[in-house]
């Protein structure tokens, strides 16, 4: 009888030369982390692919979304796992290709990834698109651009058919970049720049800057909620929580009203930067996008940026709001992102906010508080939320 197993497809850490293993260790390690909630009974290396299998019926169906969200997997395929008999493995094809529900043309795609098997390719093909034809005799055979491939692989004891395959996100394994601070707020954006960071890659670990005590926290349930929409294919460990409405009372009463929010956001980038010190994290990442809101021109975010030494990566610059919005709804963030909450950016903000800081004004207006002191504090009374992912592969923090 053959038993359902996901077969997963990961180009581009194929073309990472010496670091294929490495990468594959990381993948391999992520998927186990992120199918936690899913009887896995192994996940293990075959022939260019991961093979994962499971150890109750119907759970390669349903853990199938969870791994083609995980970064690092270009493509997943849930496949029938026989031995080689033929009987078995034209079965399955036929089972696959039933389950491929609408479709006109097909073609059978077969590859033995060792010669030990007495059928070549050609003689599989032939093989398996005979039953094929049998059983669907009003379907066609197309050998160019076919509605559904029925794919073979004959890999040393066992053969895999599997005609369901699903493009992933792509991108690298989680942990396999490094660490970045992610400013995360509960709007649309910032959750989608810490998604491709992820995705490239990055451990994120988010920083939210609440209002509290001078807001409700809202805002830092509304950014739990986030976390765990970008789970488990997506991981963090860690959530930063800075209550920042006193300090912001304060800046807004010692600074001019129009470079406030210039004020905040130094203060942000400053405390994300001592926390990243903490982490090991190298980078800081935001979700700014060019020109979107009055505190998002090249001036204003040059007079926030030079309080860091870090790199600041904005993955969404360049990008259009609907394009954003877009991609929020399909890593699933956007619902939880567009309930209102008070934050620490609705909080005290200026009628006019400076849409094009002047460095003179900022550098005075930066002295009017003691802002180490401030930063300081913030610091030494952060908060933070742990989320455990026992197996899941992440670089070590300097803590
Ligand atoms: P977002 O949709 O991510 O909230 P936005 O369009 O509201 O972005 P801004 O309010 O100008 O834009 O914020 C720009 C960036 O600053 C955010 O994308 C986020 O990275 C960071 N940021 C803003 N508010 C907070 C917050 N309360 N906590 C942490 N980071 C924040
Ligand atoms: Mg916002």
């Amino acid at each position: 009888m053959a038993s359902r197993v996901c077969l997963v497809h990961y180009h581009e850490i194929g073309l990472k030369g010496k670091n294929r293993a490495r990468f594959e260790h990381i993948l391999m390690d992520n998927l186990k982390a992120a199918l936690a909630a899913f009887s896995v009974s192994t996940i293990v290396r075959i022939s260019g692919h991961i093979l994962v299998t499971f150890s109750a019926p119907g759970e390669a169906e349903r853990a199938f979304d969870t791994i083609a969200r995980t970064p690092g997997v270009a493509r997943v395929s849930l496949a029938f796992h026989t031995n080689r008999d033929p009987h078995e493995y034209c079965e399955a094809a036929v089972r696959a290709l039933r389950e491929a529900g609408d479709f006109y043309s097909f073609k059978v795609a077969a590859r033995r990834s060792n010669t030990d098997y007495e059928l070549t390719s050609i003689d599989l093909n032939r093989q398996v698109g005979e039953v094929l034809c049998e059983a669907f005799p009003d379907k066609k055979v197309l050998m160019h651009d076919p509605d559904v491939q029925v794919h073979v692989l004959v890999v040393q004891g066992s053969v895999y058919v599997y005609a369901r395959s699903e493009r992933g996100v792509g991108g690298l394994p989680q942990g396999s970049a490094g660490k970045v601070m992610t400013l995360l707020s509960s709007g649309i954006d910032s959750p989608v720049a810490t998604w491709m960071l992820a995705r490239r890659g990055a451990v994120p670990v988010p920083v939210h800057f609440s209002g509290r005590p001078q807001t409700a926290d809202t805002s830092e349930f509304l950014v739990q909620d986030i976390i765990s929409a970008l789970a488990p294919s997506v991981q963090i460990g860690r959530l930063y929580v800075v209550p920042f409405g006193d300090c912001q009372r304060e800046i807004s009463l010692a600074c001019p009203s129009d470079l406030r929010v210039i004020m905040y956001r130094r203060v942000m980038y400053a405390v994300t930067e001592r926390l990243a010190a903490i982490e090991g994290a190298k980078a800081i990442v935001t979700g700014e996008s060019l020109g979107q809101v009055a505190s998002q021109t090249l001036e204003n975010i040059m007079a926030v940026n030079e309080v860091v030494s870090l790199p600041v990566f904005r993955p969404l610059i360049g990008s259009d709001k609907q394009e954003i919005i877009a991609r929020a709804k399909d890593i699933g963030t956007y619902d939880i992102s567009t309930q209102d909450a008070p934050d620490c950016c609705t909080l005290f903000m200026p009628r006019r906010p400076e849409t094009h800081a002047k460095l003179d004004a900022v550098h005075a207006a930066w002295d009017m508080f003691d802002h180490e002191a401030m930063i300081q504090h913030l610091v030494d009374t952060v908060e933070h939320i742990d989320y455990p992912a026992p197996c899941y592969h992440a670089p070590r923090s300097r803590k």
